[in-house]
């Protein structure tokens, strides 16, 4: 069989395979092996299922190409992430090449084999007739992930904390935000408008009327200083009861400047203490407080520099590290979006030079959309038992979430927090939030209509299916 002829009966084969029951298999797509075709392409197969328990011994099934499964002379391997091959016993081999004993059955093909530890596995198909393992141009491979036991039980969920309307600076009507919040694959959206806490309860009052998979939810950005601060999930508006209670608050941020003593000059002192006292405005009406983007460019002249127009200047790293330790924030902006130039790079770089000093500072990920096109580009991905704002938080407290900056221009995902956490959602952005995020721009695409129709319960049903979809989706795809 010549190049051409097995490629046609492969894509053949999957196409077979993808109409079979419950078994849904994507069309085989060509892309740069990783792991051990070493370099060569090798297209990929979908598994029916992609999430296992570490140490259980399961049964993984996918459907395979005609021109592989009449051969007698197929292989697979099984190789991790984390050292190499491993047999169907779970026991690591390095030098011997030992195939997985498999069975075939129609189209679809599978075997029991136990993974021996967390990480993701590549099953890599070969067929001897036609492939060499060494310089496979004729090779499949099929991505799965183990997980042990406390992570295997929760649900990875993509939030976005941060973004606006025009409630305050952006473009789109909070509706419009939130519609296309479900489109780039949200679970967990707030809005948070400047010095505005009312619009992102009115969006989630609308879309609390819908069995959207999304929760929408209560968040506000506030600045009574040049210290941006996010107050999240609070019971009223943190803007509006300082300007309610501006003696009490001004009487606050006095007592703090003077406690913060001579190592800040007069207007480092005052962006310091109107944010510690802001904090504890978002605490006592139930918020929880993040530092927003500590790494933003802002006009010179606005923070005391005064070197004229068209000079931006962060705010200055004494400032900064004072918020740090001076502020009690839950977690700070690791990554956000909009200002993402070099707020990254320097984040991932403070948070270092935080935990050498002992404060271990949980991140989140954010897009900071003022514009349609702005939303998905920064995400936290929080694993959790369930995208209630209280089930969220839970999990970004106790550090099992990652930040995400995702760059629409084709450029590999930025991905932060735990090393765990990382390598599973490198996994999940590539073989999960796909399907995923497609679910969730088709319910999207309900909602638009059914928020522009008159007679909107008469899609009612099909919104409530299409949410189901999103939400069994994970469980589906897990053994
Ligand atoms: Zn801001
Ligand atoms: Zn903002």
């Amino acid at each position: 069989m010549d190049r051409k002829e097995f490629l046609k009966s492969a894509a053949l084969g999957v196409c077979a395979a993808s109409a079979m029951g419950n078994l849904k298999l994507e069309a085989a797509e060509i892309r740069p092996a990783a792991g051990p075709a070493n370099g060569a392409a090798s297209k990929k197969i979908r598994c029916e299922k992609i999430i296992f328990p570490v140490g259980r011994e399961v049964e993984v099934r996918m459907g395979v190409p005609d021109g592989f499964l009449n051969s007698k002379k197929l292989s697979i391997l099984c190789a991790g992430d984390d050292g190499g091959f491993f047999d169907a016993g779970g026991e690591p081999y390095l030098k011997e090449k030992k195939t997985i004993p498999f069975r075939v059955s129609g189209s679809v093909l599978s075997m029991r084999l136990k993974f021996p530890r967390e990480q993701r596995y590549t099953f890599l198909l070969y067929n001897r007739e036609i492939s060499d393992i060494r310089r496979s141009n004729y090779s499949f491979a099929a991505r799965v992930y183990a997980l042990d036991a406390d992570l295997y039980a929760l649900t990875p969920f993509k939030c976005d904390f941060h973004m606006h309307s025009t409630g305050s600076d952006g473009r789109e009507t909070p509706e419009e935000a939130g519609i296309k919040c479900l489109e780039v694959g949200l679970d967990y959206q707030s809005l948070s408008d400047h010095s505005n806490y009312s619009s992102s309860c009115g969006l989630a009052e609308k879309f609390r009327k819908f069995p959207l998979s999304m929760n929408a939810y209560f968040g506000e950005e506030i600045h009574k200083s040049e210290a941006h601060i996010l107050s999240l999930g609070a019971r009223g508006g943190v803007t509006d009861f300082i300007n309610s209670n501006k003696s009490d608050f001004d009487a606050s941020a006095k007592k703090y400047a003077e406690s913060l003593g001579g190592t800040l000059n007069a207007t480092e002192r005052q962006i310091v203490s109107h944010a510690m006292a802001e904090v504890d405005v978002v605490r006592k009406l139930g918020g929880r407080p993040v530092f927003a983007h500590p790494y933003w460019r802002l006009g010179a002249e606005r923070i005391g520099g005064n070197f004229g127009m068209g000079i931006n200047s962060y705010l200055s790293e004494r400032t900064v590290d004072a918020l740090f330790l001076k502020c009690q924030f839950d977690a700070v902006e690791a990554v956000n979006a909009t200002t993402r130039d070099e707020q990254t790079d320097l984040m991932i770089s403070a948070l270092s030079d935080l935990r050498a000093q002992g404060k271990d500072y949980p991140i989140i990920g954010v897009s900071d959309a003022h514009h349609p096109d702005q939303h998905g580009k920064g995400f936290t991905v929080a694993f959790a038992r369930s995208n209630s704002f209280e089930d969220i938080w839970e999990s970004i407290m106790n550090r099992r979430n990652t930040a995400v900056d995702s760059p629409a221009d084709g450029l590999a995902p930025v991905i932060l927090g735990r090393r765990r956490f990382v390598r599973f959602t490198f996994f999940l952005l590539e073989e999960y939030f796909p399907t995923h995020d497609g679910l969730c721009s088709k319910q999207a695409g309900i909602l638009s209509a059914m928020l522009q129709d008159e007679n909107p319960d008469a899609l009612m049903p099909k919104l409530k299916d299409s949410a189901d979809a999103v939400k069994n989706l994970y469980s589906s795809l897990r053994f």
